[in-house]
């Protein structure tokens, strides 16, 4: 099985490349914000847990959407590997996906990471907001802090990876074809 890590910041474009990439490679597209968000609309007792920290721009807990991970690795059959989009964002959470992966004898075969700048963050989840109305685009100070939040929690995945030898980088500056030619170039090796 392949298991692929879409990384990068808010904004980045994550999710406009994801279904792309499942697609041609058969893989099961998970994003954790798109779990959690389907939660809170729901009205489970996860979403409410969910609801005020996704909506202030801090992350959830790492046990939260380390559950949901292992659950859709359990439950999800007949693909030939995962596309995991917002997972790890933490170093808590890529040891514990080590950690997972390696009781099922397998391991992260490559992360692919989108990478813009802090002011394109702003302008593109200004354009999202127009379009999706997502409760955590809907101010610069939500969006600020989430792009904190990345800085201090999830940016040290970088050399987390790099270290592992698995970190591919992209300039996310591009068209979305660009990108996502980049991004096959990349995934087609595994
Ligand atoms: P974006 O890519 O725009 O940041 P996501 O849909 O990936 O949006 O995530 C939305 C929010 O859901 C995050 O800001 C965070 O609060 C929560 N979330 C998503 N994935 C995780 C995760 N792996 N760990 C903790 N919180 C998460």
């Amino acid at each position: 099985m392949k298991y692929f890590i879409l990384f990068g910041p808010p904004g980045a474009g994550k999710g406009t490349q994801a279904s792309a990439m499942a697609e041609r490679y058969k893989l099961c597209h998970i994003s954790t914000g798109e779990l959690l968000r389907k939660e809170i609309h729901s009205g489970t007792e996860l979403g409410q847990k969910a609801k005020s920290l996704i909506e202030a721009g801090a992350l959830v807990p790492d046990e939260i959407v380390q559950a949901m991970i292992e659950n859709q690795f359990k439950t999800v059959k007949g693909v030939e590997g995962f596309l995991l989009d917002g997972f790890p964002r933490t170093i808590a959470q890529a040891e514990a996906l080590d950690t997972i992966l390696k009781g099922m004898e397998e391991e992260v075969s490559s992360v692919v990471a989108i990478i813009i700048p802090d002011e394109m963050i702003m302008e593109r989840i200004k354009h999202r907001a127009m379009l999706e109305g997502r409760a955590d685009d809907a101010s610069d100070d939500i969006i600020n802090n989430r792009i904190k939040t990345y800085h201090d929690k999830t940016e040290p995945l970088i050399e987390y990876y790099k270290k592992a030898g698995k970190f591919a980088e992209i300039n996310g500056v591009g068209t979305i074809e660009e990108v996502r030619q980049k991004s096959f170039e990349i995934m087609d090796k595994f």
